[in-house]
């Protein structure tokens, strides 16, 4: 496969693997820049992705990359703006990095006296912010109404279109991949084309935003951005369930907003009821509110969704292609759309007409787990790697270049095998599951921040999928 069809294909795949949010904001826009050298170069929005992907999520991109493009590879990330042709007007920064643009100039000016949190209330001035990016696919337009979903759909199309006569809070729950981001996104659209201000959040992301704003004592932006908003789209809300200050944080804009007449449209994976760990001040408040849920769209709605993906991708597909797929398809849309998306990458690079019975084999081979690899592998690979016997690896010896490979073999052993705790502890001679976890951990760490460690790691974990 050539650089440019395994990019595609593993971007494809990662919009399936990571949550939507995270995809969303990390790799939305990605594109391949370069390949050289078995480096693969790839543009991002903005340093605050590039940072993300490098340390946080460098090891799931770079895994299903090298999965498909079939040998190892190496990814660079460099910052990268397309030029927009529709907005030349507006400068479309996201949201972070006018935020980390925002906060260098202040570094630069005065250093801001620490305001303790909610102390400001009075709604900020409407900074010269542009909003924040919005997938375009989601739109009313591309949505289907079906019975699971007619009513969180028509609670958002009140609030993007009569947002002073709609319910406030709308909360939309249901399980994941049944298009609560999708109406978050449309929402978002209708109210910034009338020309308001938008802010599309995840609480994943809210939560680092307000850690970064309470280090960097800049919590006084931090609030001004949010507070200043006209419509607040929160995704995701259930990752800030025990979360204390990033509750009360939210509790505060929420209030703030609501007073100024601004709407919030909160999304989640459950009632907020169910939402264990969520403080009552919270749930009450979000339960004032409008709830709707959406659940999985039937069979025939499935259909007209996959017709429409075909359409949007001008793909040719039979009738008995949609009916097998939407049939297979019994939980989650977004994993109907990896299914998709796959199969449009691999019939784009065939010349086989596309029927009901290969597109079957090919998301059977899609869905097909990794070959099984056993703990045994993975001490005699190791071992091979760091030329020591198995027996060191699994002894008591303490001398650097035995331990430094033990702790890897144990890594590799949880990561690959999917190994427990007490399962390795045993075949490591023994050992206490701390003394396991402490290992794991101690490597988990430096791969983020240690270049060579990680290309090491990334050379055994190789060696252990060759057979
Ligand atoms: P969630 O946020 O609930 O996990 P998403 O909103 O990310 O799910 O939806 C997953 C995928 O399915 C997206 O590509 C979305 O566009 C699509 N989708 C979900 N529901 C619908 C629908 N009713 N009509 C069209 N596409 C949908
Ligand atoms: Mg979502």
């Amino acid at each position: 496969m050539n650089p440019q069809d395994a990019w595609n294909a593993a971007f494809s795949q990662l919009e399936i693997q990571l949550d939507r949010a995270s995809f969303e904001t990390w790799l939305r826009g990605a594109v391949l820049l370069g390949y050289e050298d078995g480096f693969f170069r790839v543009g991002v929005r903005n340093d605050y992705a590039r940072s993300m992907l490098e340390h946080r999520l460098y090891r799931s991109v770079r895994r299903t990359l090298c999965d498909v493009f079939g040998q190892p590879a190496e990814l660079r990330f460099e910052v990268h703006t397309p030029i927009r042709v529709e907005d030349t007007a507006s400068v479309d920064l996201p949201l972070f990095s006018l935020l980390a643009q925002q906060q260098q100039q202040q570094e630069q000016t005065v250093d801001q006296p620490r305001i303790p949190l909610h102390e400001q209330i009075a709604r900020p001035q409407r900074p010269n912010l542009p909003d924040c990016e919005l997938n375009p696919r989601f739109t009313f337009e591309n949505f289907v109404v079906a019975n699971s979903n007619q009513f969180a759909y028509a609670a958002a199309q009140a609030v993007a279109t009569d947002p002073a006569n709609a319910y406030n809070p709308l909360f939309i729950y249901g399980g994941v991949g049944l298009g609560k981001t999708h109406l978050l996104h449309a929402i978002g659209h209708v109210c910034h084309s009338r020309g308001q201000r938008v802010v599309y959040i995840s609480s994943e992301a809210f939560t680092n935003d307000l850690i970064d704003a309470i280090r960097q004592r800049e919590t006084a932006l931090f609030r001004e951005k949010y507070r200043s908003a006209d419509v607040l789209l929160m995704d995701d809300v259930q990752f800030i369930a025990g979360k204390e200050s990033t509750q009360e944080e939210f509790f505060h804009t929420f209030n703030a907003l609501r007073n100024f007449g601004k709407h919030v449209v909160i999304v989640g994976d459950r009632h907020p009821r169910e939402l264990d760990t969520l403080n009552d001040r919270l749930r009450s408040r979000f339960e004032s509110g409008l709830i709707v849920d959406v659940g999985l769209p039937d069979l025939e709605s499935r259909v007209a969704i996959l017709q429409m993906w075909a359409r949007e991708r001008k793909m040719d597909v039979p009738r008995s292609v949609y009916i097998m797929m939407a049939e297979r398809a019994s939980t989650n849309l977004r994993e109907l759309e990896g299914q998709f998306n796959q199969l449009c990458a691999r019939t784009h690079l065939s010349t086989q007409r596309l029927t009901a019975e290969n597109a079957e084999i090919i998301l059977d081979n899609f869905a097909r787990p990794r070959e099984h690899v056993t703990l045994g592998r993975v001490l005699e690979v190791t071992a091979q790697h760091y030329n020591i016997d198995v027996m060191d690896l699994t002894g008591t010896g303490r001398a650097t270049r035995i331990n430094n490979a033990r702790q890897v073999a144990i890594y590799l052993a949880r990561e690959v095998v999917g190994a427990s705790l007490p399962q390795i502890g045993e075949v490591f001679g023994g050992r206490s599951h701390s003394t396991i976890l402490h290992s794991y951990n101690k490597i988990a760490a430096a791969i983020e921040v240690d270049d060579n460690q990680r290309s090491e790691i990334n050379a055994v974990r190789d060696a252990i999928a060759r057979r």
